[in-house]
């Protein structure tokens, strides 16, 4: 039991995805500790149990109820259409209410085959529309610029909590798996800063399918330490796509990066020139079912 001091005066709201078909699993358990976790923190907390919720998980012609184009389908503009209309599915809409509810996002997933399970993509795929998550436009500009560190989820934190069949060592610099850091970074990256959210390292419990009930109590006292500190921690510092270290091309400025090769060039170092800051953008596209 994880026992974390309370904190009236931080209340926040937290979503927690859960992805895990099988409710007894350490996932399941991990997502249970965070929800007692939390609330004990004095945390307001909504799980989307995935798996439990049947959620749909592919992306389809069924997904639009009024096509603008009944001969070929465009799912970005469909998906933005519905949007739009407020014709979007009940569990679409529903989804992004709540990610819009959150002060913060974890992510609870097994390492499936180095990625999340497809379900999460799916999630990812159908709730993270365009006009809600990507296309976002600050207020007077014609053309979308807001994305990596802007966006309509800006404010907003988010923590992928996630288990592994291999090792620690395996997802070292130098392991056979390559850095979890970079495993993680089309997820971190490309989803979860892409849309304005605030990125905290992950938690990770490796060598899971060596664990055993006595491993518990200790997976669970780490997992509730980062818990604790879910809105003190510093995020991954990811440069801002609008900061001023890419040029007009989105392609990192000369001196920047120095010393660092792959997804690592996109981390703000010491000594680099200070980013402007993310513009505030009013909510003002609200989803609707
Ligand atoms: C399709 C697929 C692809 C995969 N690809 C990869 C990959 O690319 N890289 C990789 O590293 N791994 C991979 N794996 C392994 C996978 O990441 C692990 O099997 C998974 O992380 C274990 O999590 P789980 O919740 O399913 O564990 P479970 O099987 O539910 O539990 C694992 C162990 O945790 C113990 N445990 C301890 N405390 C508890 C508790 N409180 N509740 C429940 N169990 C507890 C259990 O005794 C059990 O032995 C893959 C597995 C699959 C099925």
């Amino acid at each position: 039991m994880i026992t974390a001091p309370r904190k009236r005066s931080m209340r926040k709201r937290v979503l927690v995805v859960h992805v895990h078909p099988e409710p007894a699993s350490l996932n399941g358990a991990l997502k249970d500790a965070a929800v007692r976790a939390l609330h004990a923190l004095g945390h307001e907390v909504i799980v989307s149990d995935l798996y439990a919720m049947g959620f749909k998980a592919v992306a389809d012609a069924q997904d639009f109820a009024q096509r603008v184009d009944p001969e070929r389908l465009y799912y970005a503009s469909e998906s933005e259409h519905a949007l739009d209309t407020g014709t979007q599915r009940a569990d679409v809409a529903e989804e992004q209410r709540k990610l819009l509810w959150a002060d913060a996002v974890i992510l609870q997933f097994p390492l499936w085959w180095f990625g999340p399970p497809a379900m999460l993509k799916g999630w990812i795929d159908r709730v993270f529309v365009r006009g809600f998550a990507y296309g976002v436009r600050a207020p007077g500009e014609s053309i979308a610029t807001l994305r990596y560190g802007e966006g309509l989820l800006l404010g907003r934190r988010a923590m992928v909590s996630v288990t592994t069949g291999a090792p620690h060592a395996h997802f070292g610099a130098r392991g056979i798996s390559g850095a979890l850091d970079d495993l993680l970074f089309p997820l971190q990256h490309g989803v979860l800063f892409y849309t304005g959210m605030s990125v905290l390292p992950p938690f990770a419990v490796h060598a899971a399918n060596h664990l055993g009930p006595g491993d518990w109590p200790a997976i669970e006292a780490a997992y509730g330490q980062r818990l604790a500190s879910l809105f003190t921690d510093a995020p991954i510092r990811y440069r801002m796509q609008n900061g001023g270290h890419y040029d007009e091309r989105q392609v990192l400025r000369p001196g920047l990066g120095a010393g660092e090769t792959g997804p690592r060039v996109h981390i703000v170092q010491h000594g680099d020139p200070p980013e402007r800051a993310p513009r505030a953008l009013p909510t003002t596209r609200r989803p609707a079912g």
